[in-house]
């Protein structure tokens, strides 16, 4: 998040809506926005309402600043009403106030779980909004269910000043990114980076070091980030997840992912490190 304004979280909604506050809804996975000559807004009215769209859920998420903050869903038909649109979460990061963005980013996973967490996943009954944490409680058998996070390692490689970038089958055409996987139950983060490079791609690393994360709302992952140092081995792609890796040296990069990620932090970690300046797109 940028500096000045800080979101906190919240459960408790205020009691009455007396003043403007955020409205992030979703058509789906989707953003409901103004549309702007360039940018994008997010509306912020004291209530969601006003705007006239039929809303399936609603759930208070925090305040951002001051500005209380909610996360809507509306229904699949909804049409969007003059001058707004909704808007794939990734096709708006450029567009949107960051802060705004990384709110809706909790939003749509908030608005997904709603939609997926109806009952009990032990007894079948309707689940209920815990009053003390944003969780689901079973009246009947008393499970809670939490908002799905799936944690999941991302990792730069060095060897000399190369660095390991793979290309998975998923990609746009020409995209390579660091390594990435999801961490298994039991596992440490440190494990997941070993294995995952190991399957991947076939070599051992060491030196791993935490770099950073970042929420990853595609659709509910928190990437880990670390750099790593090669230790050993030849790369090999048994894994049918990765179509090509290699070596690459800060003068013949391939297509890399956007400004987004921290797949992009960690690249031009790399890049700043040996000197060179980052790529402006
Ligand atoms: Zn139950």
């Amino acid at each position: 998040m940028s500096e000045g304004r800080k979101f906190i979280s919240g459960i408790i909604p205020p009691k009455e809506k007396l003043e403007p506050a955020w409205w992030f809804a979703f058509q789906g996975n989707k953003l409901l926005v103004y549309l702007e000559s360039s940018s994008v807004s997010i509306p912020n009215l004291v209530d969601f309402a006003e705007l006239g769209l039929e809303v399936l859920r609603e759930h208070y998420l925090g305040r951002l600043d001051n500005c209380y903050c909610y996360a809507i869903e509306v229904a699949e038909e909804t049409i969007p009403p003059e001058g707004m649109s909704f808007e794939g979460l990734r096709q708006v990061y450029d567009r949107l106030d960051e802060d705004l963005f990384w709110v809706a980013a909790r939003a749509v996973q908030i608005v997904d779980w709603e939609r997926t967490h109806k009952f009990c996943s032990r007894c079948r009954a309707p689940l209920r909004n815990s009053v003390t944490e944003r969780a689901k409680e079973c009246p009947e058998c008393g499970l809670l269910h939490f908002p799905r996070l799936s944690p999941a390692i991302i990792v730069l490689v060095e060897r000399d000043r190369k660095l390991l970038l793979a290309r998975s089958r998923h990609f746009q055409p020409g995209m390579y990114s660091v390594l990435a996987g999801f961490v298994e139950p039991g596992e440490s983060l440190e494990e997941a980076v070993v294995r995952e490079v190991k399957e991947e791609v076939g070599i051992s690393v060491k030196d791993i070091r935490y770099f950073g994360s970042q929420p990853w709302p595609f659709p509910h992952s928190l990437m880990i980030g670390f750099t790593a140092t090669y230790n050993g081995g030849e790369i090999s792609l048994d894994n049918t997840e990765i179509e090509d890796a290699g070596w690459f040296t800060v003068d013949n990069l391939p297509h890399i992912p956007g400004k987004i990620s921290i797949a992009r932090k960690l690249i031009d970690w790399f890049l700043t490190k040996q000197e060179k300046p980052p790529r402006n797109i």
